[in-house]
């Protein structure tokens, strides 16, 4: 990106998703323990029952068809700690992490772009379209606060998403609309040749030069981003709030 910015910016404030949906403390059910296969971990994750199944596909299944271990009710997943953390903390909250008691805005995100990027794999792989979404709104604000392009995500990404990809279409869109490219050459190698592709066919529909967008008024640009992002969300099978259920 081109436009000179402090380290730390505060954060830029995503609308709700007026998809979202929440499950009453009522139906939260029993407590499953999940715990991260994945490197040496071996922490636990105590969950309730209720929000498993109603925000994950896989989780529906799993539950429902007793693929979990004996009566404890434990389920492995082959998955790094951080992102069970992420995804633990934001079936609590709606909050993917928590920087200080008070929730202070000028902090830095306390998650690198791989965190991010990982659980929105996980989040695509266990069918749980919400917290890809939140995944999805955490890297914009990210990716808005140390005004970076995160290229060095693009392998993971490209090698673990469909071309379909929400994930994919963020960072396409945002580089073409507000990356200068610089220092490319260097890092070849991490451009994946799909992602190239992507980039020239924006540029070409938009008719601009890449980073034209932010280049002309970044915090513009910026706010228009941040009220479009759910164009980026999975809203299937979920229905507007307070919308009649044609909408
Ligand atoms: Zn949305």
């Amino acid at each position: 990106m081109t436009k000179a910015k402090k380290p730390v910016e505060p954060l830029v404030e995503v609308p709700a998703c007026p998809f979202a949906t929440t499950v009453s403390p009522l139906d939260y059910g029993d407590i499953i323990t999940v715990k991260a296969n994945k490197d040496t971990s071996t922490r636990e994750f105590r969950i309730h029952e209720g929000l498993l199944t109603h925000f994950s596909g896989y989780f529906r299944g799993a539950l429902k068809n007793h693929w979990i271990e004996g009566q404890a009710k434990i389920i492995q997943m082959d998955v790094e700690e951080v992102v069970l953390e992420m995804f633990y903390c934001w079936l609590y909250s709606k909050k993917l992490y928590f920087s200080s008691p008070k929730g202070d805005a000028d902090a830095d995100i306390p998650l690198d772009f791989e965190d991010i990027v990982d659980a929105y794999i996980f989040a695509d792989v266990q069918v749980i379209p919400q917290f890809g979404n939140a995944t999805l709104d955490l890297l914009f604000q990210k990716v808005t606060q140390r005004w970076k392009f995160p290229w060095w995500v693009l392998d993971v990404t490209y090698e673990k998403t469909t071309e379909y990809s929400k994930l994919r279409q963020f960072l396409v869109n945002n580089a073409a609309d507000a990356y200068n490219f610089g220092g490319m050459r260097e890092n070849k190698h991490c451009y994946p040749r799909d992602f190239l592709v992507d980039v020239i066919e924006r540029l070409k529909d938009q008719s601009i030069y890449p980073g034209q967008r932010a280049d002309k008024d970044g915090d513009k640009y910026v706010q228009q981003q941040c009220k479009g992002m759910c164009k980026y969300h999975d809203h299937s099978n979920l229905e507007k709030v307070g919308a009649p259920t044609n909408d």
